[in-house]
């Protein structure tokens, strides 16, 4: 199980940590697959455009690969059985521990006028949303690590208390370590809503991405062979592995400790690879978003299987709290 906000188009962050597993994923698991409406509240308050970004994101989801036959494709809004369980986990859930998190101290920095209560218990929505299907694997990217290591221990505390009813979530990468795709600028994180030049959209004309690729920080190159890549050099080489050959990656290597790299081509090479990754998934998501039809099909469908298996879980949870009086 796992979720996007619908606060933008998807950039590559959002590809590499956490689609690109999900597709995968629909061959192997029961999925559940949802866009995270309830979440942007938080902080996008102003509806004008969710309409139009859950549809952006449903059609890159389906562009990226998932097939709504396999998995459910759903909207978070639509399963009510989630806010009822968001109340039950809220009583399990520490003021101290939330204000701790990560996320929570940076949106707060990032939006001082709006430190809203939902914000704080962001991740007390999040576990609600992983376990009102009982899901195991959480496929994320790294951001995700701390919120599902508190999912853990909101489930425990569940268990503990109430009896066992959850699998712990684990967070879940096919790779051997979850991903962080870095932003172009060498600082941070690629993302929705932050550093916009320097985070490559799945919805990036080739212009655009040529433009932002060539514009990636680089220097006038090593001094000494075999020496160790500053920060932002490290990450042009992490993105080549993405979506380069391993033929290409091992030549700008081999140029890298010769010290006879010219950034320039490195930069030109990574953005026509970058083309070449994005172009197919940018036109197939453009022509699933002009199709209204198509989604609202896709969302009953989605919403459908999603509520069968929150119902059946809420049955559990009232059961094991005792909240069943005839
Ligand atoms: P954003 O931070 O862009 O608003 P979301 O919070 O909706 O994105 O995250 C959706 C998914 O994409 C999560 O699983 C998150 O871990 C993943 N993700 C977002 N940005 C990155 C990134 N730069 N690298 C790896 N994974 C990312």
């Amino acid at each position: 199980m796992s979720g996007i906000r619908p606060t933008g188009f998807l950039h590559l962050g959002n590809y590499f940590g956490a689609l690109r597993n999900y597709v995968r994923m629909q061959e192997e698991y029961e999925c559940f697959f949802m866009v995270a409406d309830l979440h942007s509240l938080t902080t996008h308050p102003d509806t004008k455009e969710l309409k139009l970004n859950v549809h952006r994101v449903l059609s890159e989801n389906i562009a990226s690969g998932l097939d709504p036959d396999k998995v459910a494709l759903y909207c978070q809004s639509h399963i009510h059985e989630t806010a009822e369980l968001y109340l039950y986990l809220n009583m399990l859930a520490y003021k101290g521990e939330l204000e701790k998190t990560a996320t929570f101290k940076d949106k707060v920095r990032q939006q001082p006028d709006n430190s809203n209560a939902g914000l704080l218990t962001y991740p007390v929505l999040q576990t609600a949303d992983i376990i009102i299907h009982r899901a195991s694997l959480v496929p994320v990217g790294k951001d995700q690590e701390q919120h599902l290591e508190m999912a853990r221990n909101f489930v425990n505390r569940f268990n503990h208390r109430y009896g066992d009813v959850f699998p712990e979530p684990q967070a879940f990468n096919y790779g051997s370590e979850l991903v962080k795709v870095p932003s172009l600028d060498g600082s941070g994180k690629m993302s929705k809503s932050e550093n916009q030049n320097a985070t490559l959209f799945l919805s990036d004309d080739d212009e655009l991405v040529r433009k932002k690729v060539m514009k990636a920080k680089t220097d006038s190159g090593p001094l000494e062979k075999n020496s160790q890549k500053p920060g932002y050099i490290e990450n042009i080489f992490l993105l080549m592995k993405l979506v380069s050959s391993d033929d290409t990656i091992k030549k700008f290597e081999e140029d890298f400790n010769n010290c006879t790299i010219r950034y320039g081509d490195m930069k030109k090479q990574l953005a026509e690879d970058m083309v070449k990754f994005i172009t197919p998934i940018r036109q197939k998501a453009e022509a699933i978003r002009n199709d209204e039809k198509y989604l609202k099909f896709i969302m009953e469908k989605g919403a459908e299987k999603a509520n069968k298996s929150a119902k059946a879980t809420m049955e559990l949870v009232r059961q094991a709290i005792g909240l069943n009086y005839y």
